[in-house]
């Protein structure tokens, strides 16, 4: 096969004009070229009064050979690479040992996936419940109908951090083994759009999330492998630094010398059951910040000019950068277009914002983080002290909310002239239980705060109206990624404790649904070549 990169045509091209195109570029013959698919597109919106729609596009053609000679100086014509996924192993039929992975994100569904698949009947634990039920507690909390439930909300339970959430699939994490291209081709599966698999930034959005989430725990099931709800990792028993097993909330003993430990950023309790227990922790930098939200519209028109509603590019995005004066950097983080801000809470007496969208995008505001990135040297230095600050932050912006789940808000006008907001203006702010109006700058650090002053009124120079009045910014955001690191050797186990994996972005190891499936795959084939070596299978 033969792939072809940078071939451009106009957003509304008939769908023909691809093979035209194809044709055209290979000076080809139409009965030489058998078949071809788009293995990417994008779009380029340099240009707002012509953007154009970018393929790579594999080919099929008689003449493979021939064009490889002939194109061999064209960086846009080369062979399509191998992105076949191959198991490393296959459990033998015989095998006693089982492995054990804490947690049903992104990270320990991959994991618990892939060595299901080779045949290793992974027992998966979650201390959340399933996500249909999940689903019931998190959203009843969001409408204040039901109490919150520190096991069972946005960062708690069946799929993890990510199922209700926008569901970006990317990531700037090197693959140069395709695991990705896995990953997304088992969400295909488990029932995401095909279109994930060629569309250049995909989402899934949160209710489709959730039957895949369903679909993917089925496919486990149907292998072999066991998953349990709200079953909590406790403790986790170490002798002569090896794991030997864990105990559940309920007393239970698991034992098991393998253990996937996939607990995402917000385990803060399990952290420290392993900071006690001798495991290898360090501290790592991370981001504070607030939510904003635009109008969409705003951010269409300034990214897509005349264009802006166009239904093949959807709701704009951005990715915004600022280096300010005082040395810290603020960037915009987990962009949601079209998109709700939720309360992400998983303690009682904190609040916590993020972001989510379905999958139409169609929500009137855009919602970005806006954080600042920090360093452990921001804060008294011991392995847990990010945990502690995060909490100081997040309790302090219960307190200014109310002490309901509110979250604090203000007027990004209001917030540029260091005066509280009291009503809110055009904006209306999606977060729910709801917001109040208040003055965000007791809520960072001075340095956010100055970094996050300065750095508004640069964006809207390049986003016309990103520093307007009535944007509104709520508070906090503070689950940007890990403030720790459970730091591991090349065989991906804990640098002090043998046969414990520390995987995803709890670990330090992934920040976001792609990068944590990633790690996830690469950890289950980790977790199988050392088991097959240990029963002399290879
Ligand atoms: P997690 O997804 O956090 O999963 C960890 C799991 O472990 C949880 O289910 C938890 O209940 C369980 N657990 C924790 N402790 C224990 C224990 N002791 N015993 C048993 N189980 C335990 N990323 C994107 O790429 N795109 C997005 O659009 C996006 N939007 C997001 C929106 C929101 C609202 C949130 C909160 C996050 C979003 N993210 C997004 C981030 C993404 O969800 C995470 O990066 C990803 O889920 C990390 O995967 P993980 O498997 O490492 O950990």
């Amino acid at each position: 096969m033969l792939r072809l990169t940078e071939i451009k045509l106009p957003l509304d091209h008939p769908v023909d004009a691809i093979k035209t195109a194809i044709l055209k570029k290979l000076q080809l013959p139409s009965e030489e070229l058998i078949s071809y698919s788009i293995f990417k597109q994008s779009y380029d919106a340099r240009k707002k009064t012509d953007i154009l729609l970018v393929y790579i596009i594999d080919i099929e053609t008689t003449q493979e050979k021939q064009l490889i000679e002939r194109f061999k100086k064209d960086p846009h014509v080369m062979v399509t690479p191998d992105m076949t996924y191959r198991y490393v192993g296959q459990a033998p039929s015989n095998l006693m040992t089982r492995p054990i992975i804490i947690g049903t994100g992104p990270c320990g569904m991959f994991a618990g996936l892939i060595l299901a698949q080779m045949g290793f009947r992974p027992i998966i634990l979650e201390r959340g419940k399933a996500v249909r039920d999940r689903t019931v507690d998190t959203f009843g909390f969001w409408k204040r109908k039901i109490e919150f439930n520190p096991e069972s909300n946005a960062q708690f339970g069946e799929g993890g951090a990510g199922t209700f959430s926008d569901g970006k699939l990317y990531s700037q994490v090197k693959d140069p083994q395709h695991y990705g291209r896995k990953v997304l081709t088992e969400l295909v599966n488990a029932g995401a759009s095909p279109e994930i698999l060629y569309i250049n930034k995909p989402h899934i959005g949160t209710f489709k999330l959730v039957g895949i989430v369903q679909n993917m725990r089925a496919k486990i099931q149907s292998l072999g492998g066991e998953i349990r709800f709200q079953s909590r990792v406790e403790d986790i028993h170490i002798e002569n630094r090896r794991v030997q097993g864990v105990t559940l909330a309920n007393r239970e003993y698991i034992p098991s010398n393998y253990i996937v430990l996939a607990v995402g950023h917000s385990a803060r309790d399990t952290f420290q059951m392993l900071f006690d227990r001798g495991v290898y922790i360090e501290a790592k930098p991370f981001s504070i910040g607030f939510r904003i939200e635009h109008p969409q519209p705003i951010i269409d028109s300034c990214r897509f000019g005349d264009y802006a509603g166009n239904k093949i590019l959807g709701a704009a995005d951005y990715k915004l950068v600022h280096h300010c004066q005082n040395g810290r950097s603020v960037y915009s983080f987990c962009m949601c277009p079209g998109g709700l801000v939720v309360a992400a809470t998983s303690e009682i007496g904190r609040v916590v914002t993020n972001g989510m969208s379905q999958y139409s995008r169609n929500e009137r505001n855009a919602n970005s983080g806006i954080v600042v990135g920090i360093t452990p040297e921001d804060y008294p230095c011991n392995p847990l002290a990010g945990i502690a600050f995060q909490r100081r932050l997040e309790a302090q912006a219960f307190e200014l909310g109310g002490g309901s789940y509110d979250a604090p808000g203000q007027l990004v006008g209001d917030f540029l002239a260091n005066r509280p907001s009291t009503e809110l203006g055009k904006v209306h702010p999606s977060y729910t239980p709801g917001v109040v109006m208040t003055d965000l700058s007791q809520s960072l650090p001075d340095y956010a705060i100055a970094a996050i002053r300065e750095a508004l009124p640069a964006f809207d120079k390049k986003i016309k109206g990103f520093a307007m009045d009535d944007a509104v910014l709520t508070g906090v955001e503070t689950r940007t990624s890990s403030p720790i690191r459970i730091k591991r050797k090349e065989d991906y186990q804990s640098l002090n404790t043998e046969g414990l994996y520390p995987a995803g972005e709890g670990a330090g190891y992934a920040g976001g649904i792609l990068s944590a499936g990633i790690d996830g795959i690469k950890v289950a084939e980790a977790v199988a070549l050392s088991i097959l070596r240990s029963v002399n299978h290879i």
